[in-house]
């Protein structure tokens, strides 16, 4: 969940490296730390808290080396503190490590290490990796010793793992590797800089190595190479990412979050690209499903975590709707335990926005050893989970930044919406004047979406009138229940307020009773065949003293409710995109309100990389 940042080249690294880390801060921020190989000595600063305060440790304004490690952290072994921050040494000081990840088996080797002598500092699983490593260097009598070393240390490693290592011995050198957790290389021209994601490079390159798994990689002042898990060398391709390096800045905007909320017309123009085009077949040639394959599916699986999920809940009513196939949705934590009936008939979809969400790709490995065919739908190309599915495709959301998503989630909703008219084409499940008014439908969508962003002045309001509020309820009926659990988990992530989902129908069967005076309830309301009986919900509960905030696409204005904020009407199904951006505005007022760090919202990470 962490960031890495690393640099080997010719300019003085420790800015390189905080510039990075800021950049990567999202990821993690309990605590930061560097390593900058000083006239051959590996030179250590870290502290807990955030990056800004690497700043006030005294002396890292003299560091000139022009190699180093960096890391923040989201801690997952040991309370954030100076102990358990990273870089990590081993107990002879030869060997620093930075580590993403988390060491399942650290205990055990714990234990080993101290039966040869070895003590340990810091409460962290990550400790064990360069005393690992100084245990096999003690031993290693091939010429390669270094890369041999931290080979064989890694091979003991179980769990998840992305490092950078350097050594005292060999001051000109860094080792990378990973397994499970992300890491890319950019090739700039003044060295080479390593980092757990792509936009935190964009400023200095467009070119990329994607490492894979074990794909051991030596960087020594201006030479690369690349070893396999056995140490046999081989050439890597270099991949140019088109990202502008500006997509990942502010521009203006007080927040990345609100940035990303208005980036969504854009986003979804993008998402929906060349795929759709009215009076032509969806493209998709990137996977191209041939209508044989598709005709043995009996069942489609989609599984994900959090905001991804939700945007599988609306992913299934579309393929369900258009395809007559059915769908499962769920989480991927549960997925994997409960022995899903997967087999050659399944087709599996997996939505992860970083592509680097360790449960969702476990859940494919999964489903990949059960026969079925799997298809990843990601934001970030090359990402982990896109080099593990059979297919891949891309939202083209640009970098998110704030630690909830927005523009990816809306994209996702999209992206799984064409592939549904996709699949309908292939199997001529629906007629073509369906097809057709949804694509227009869908076409319609980035305009749209300037409505829905003109409601931000009412929502300021309304947040500011009920900020202080500590629970609230988010209810509706079909795709709109879809929208209340997104709307609710946003408000919970940024604003730390609790908040409930209810399916409206499901209110009279327990939670109504904590409806009481004053409470506010927030009802979604878009689909015109369930308007009537989401009044009557709506109704139900004003009568029990709950004040109400009404999203909606129909015209209300003579029903009498206070706080009704209108969005375009769509296609139901569609739905979704235009209504969750109230909601999403909504959560952020608040949490400005509350003076609180929108982008960094507390206990979070943006890619959560362990499971
Ligand atoms: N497991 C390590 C720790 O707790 C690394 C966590 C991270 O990825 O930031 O220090």
């Amino acid at each position: 969940m962490c960031g890495i940042v690393g640099y080997v080249g010719t300019k003085k690294a420790y800015p390189i490296l905080i510039n990075g880390l800021t950049a990567l801060e999202y990821r993690g921020y309990d605590s930061a730390g560097i390593a900058s190989m000083e006239n051959g000595k590996i030179c250590v600063m870290k502290d807990k808290g955030r990056v800004s305060n690497l700043n006030n440790i005294p002396g890292l304004n003299d560091l000139t080396g022009t190699i180093g490690i960096a890391h923040t952290r989201w801690a997952t072994h040991g309370m954030p503190s100076k102990e358990n921050s990273h870089p990590h040494m081993d107990n002879s000081e030869t060997f620093a490590v930075v580590h993403n990840g988390i060491i399942e088996n650290y205990n055990e080797l714990k234990a080993f290490l101290s039966d040869n002598g070895y003590h340990f500092l810091s409460q962290t699983d990550t400790e064990v990796i360069p005393n690992l490593i100084h245990y096999y260097f003690s031993k290693e009598t091939s010429d390669n010793k270094f890369l041999a070393a931290v080979q064989k240390a890694t091979a003991d490693l179980k769990g998840s793992f992305a490092i950078e290592v350097l050594s005292n011995l060999y001051p000109d050198k860094m080792i990378v590797v990973r397994k499970d957790s992300p890491l890319v290389i950019g090739k700039g021209s003044e060295g080479f800089h390593i980092a757990s994601d792509i936009p935190a490079l964009l400023e200095y390159t467009r070119d990329f190595y994607l490492l894979n798994d074990y794909e051991y990689t030596v960087i020594e002042n201006s030479s690369i190479k690349f070893y396999d898990k056995n140490l046999v060398e081989h050439e890597k391709e270099i991949k140019n990412i088109e990202w502008a390096a500006s997509a990942a800045e502010k521009n203006g905007f007080d927040d990345y979050m609100l940035k990303e909320i208005h980036e969504q017309p854009t986003a979804i123009r993008e998402t929906i690209g060349s795929r759709l085009k009215l009076g032509e077949a969806c493209n998709f040639s990137d996977i191209n499903i041939s209508k044989e394959y598709l005709s043995t599916i009996n069942k489609i699986f989609i599984v994900a975590c959090g905001t991804a999920m939700h945007a599988g809940l609306t992913g299934k009513k579309f393929i369900e709707n258009l395809c007559n196939i059915p769908v499962e949705v769920d989480v991927a934590s549960e997925f994997r335990y409960r022995n899903p009936i997967v087999n050659e008939k399944s087709l599996c979809i997996f939505i992860s926005q970083s592509g680097e969400t360790a449960d969702t790709i476990a859940a494919l490995k999964l489903c990949r050893e059960k026969g079925a065919k799997t298809l990843a739908v990601s934001n970030v190309i090359g990402s982990s989970i896109t080099r593990e599915a059979d297919y891949t495709i891309y939202t083209h959301a640009g970098p998110e930044i704030a630690v909830a998503s927005t523009k990816a989630y809306t994209s996702q909703v999209v992206l799984l919406g064409i592939l549904a008219v996709y699949f309908a084409e292939i199997l001529e499940s629906v007629d073509t004047e369906t097809i057709n008014n949804i694509k227009k439908d869908i076409l319609e969508l980035p305009s749209k979406i300037e409505t829905s962003l003109k409601t931000a002045d009412q929502m300021k309001e309304l947040a500011k009138k009920i900020y202080t509020e500590k629970d609230m309820f988010f209810i509706g009926r079909g795709v709109d229940y879809n929208v209340a659990l997104e709307g609710s988990l946003k408000l919970k992530e940024i604003s730390y307020i609790h908040s409930e989902a209810y399916a409206s129908g499901e209110l009279k069967h327990g939670p109504i009773a904590l409806i009481e005076k004053g409470i506010t309830v927030i009802s979604i309301l878009t689909d015109e065949a369930l308007v009537e009986k989401s009044i009557s919900n709506i109704q139900e509960v004003i009568t029990r003293g709950a004040k109400t905030i009404i999203i909606t696409n129909l015209d209300l204005s003579n029903a009498g409710f206070e706080n009704v904020v209108k969005v375009e009407e769509t296609n139901p199904l569609l739905s979704p995109i235009l209504s969750v951006i109230p909601l999403q505005l909504l959560s952020y007022y608040i949490s400005k309100e509350k003076g609180l760090d929108v982008d960094k919202p507390r206990n979070l990470a943006k890619s959560v990389t362990v499971e």
